[in-house]
């Protein structure tokens, strides 16, 4: 896709989502990480659902690991894969205490390093924490990029660099959740509004359809 139209859309996408950010409700940047890693395959409603109470009592690795597993899983329990995430959950409040005196590292290959954390969750955290210009590559964001034609990838690794390497540096803060709103609010899974979506002129999805 050309560069012209790349900025095109996301200038219409500004247009339309003013003021985009996360809607994970959190008190501080370590129970932010833990929403983004209850994130995965849930909703942020239902995280923030969960969450509302445990951020009275949780603020902190050391407030985590004082809560514990078994504390924990109770206040997660509505959300899909609650075991696993709150192993690892309770594992990386330990490793961000041991070899971090409780800071979460800033750089990208530390965050990855730790448990729960993937290339998505540590971009999400970089982008809303850090203010960095990454763009997480989540189902909306893959479905979206890739039906525009913006990128054309198979996975959502490739789709993230890539991303990353074509999308003008002023749009690449506000990228990902512009993408995101859009695949939920239009350019659904399932039934695309293509009818009412104003990207529809630079769409390879739509342009094949007929
Ligand atoms: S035209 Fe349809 S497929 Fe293309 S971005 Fe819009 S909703 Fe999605």
């Amino acid at each position: 896709m050309k560069n012209n139209n790349i900025n095109s859309i996301f200038l219409i996408l500004s247009k339309e989502y003013k003021n985009p950010k996360s809607e994970l409700n959190s008190p501080n940047s370590f129970t932010f990480l833990v929403s983004v890693v209850l994130s995965a395959q849930s909703t942020d409603i239902a995280v923030n659902k969960a969450t509302k109470d445990l951020y009275k009592v949780v603020k902190s690795p050391y407030d985590m690991v004082n809560l514990g597993k078994t504390k924990l899983k109770k206040y997660i329990k509505t959300i899909g894969l609650y075991n696993n995430k709150a192993n690892n959950i309770i594992s990386l409040s330990k490793t961000i205490i041991k070899k971090y005196r409780g800071k979460i590292p800033k750089e990208f290959d530390l965050l990855i390093k730790l448990p729960g954390v993937g290339k998505k969750t540590a971009s999400v955290y970089q982008n809303v924490v850090l203010k960095k210009p990454k763009i997480a590559v989540d189902t909306h964001v893959f479905r979206v990029s890739n039906r525009l034609g913006i990128v054309k990838e198979k996975n959502t690794d490739k789709t993230q660099d890539r991303l990353e390497e074509i999308i003008p540096s002023k749009w690449k803060m506000k990228a990902h959740h512009f993408l995101i709103l859009h695949g939920r609010n239009i350019c659904k899974s399932q039934k695309p509004k293509c009818e009412i979506c104003k990207l529809s002129s630079f769409c390879d999805y739509l342009s094949k359809s007929f």
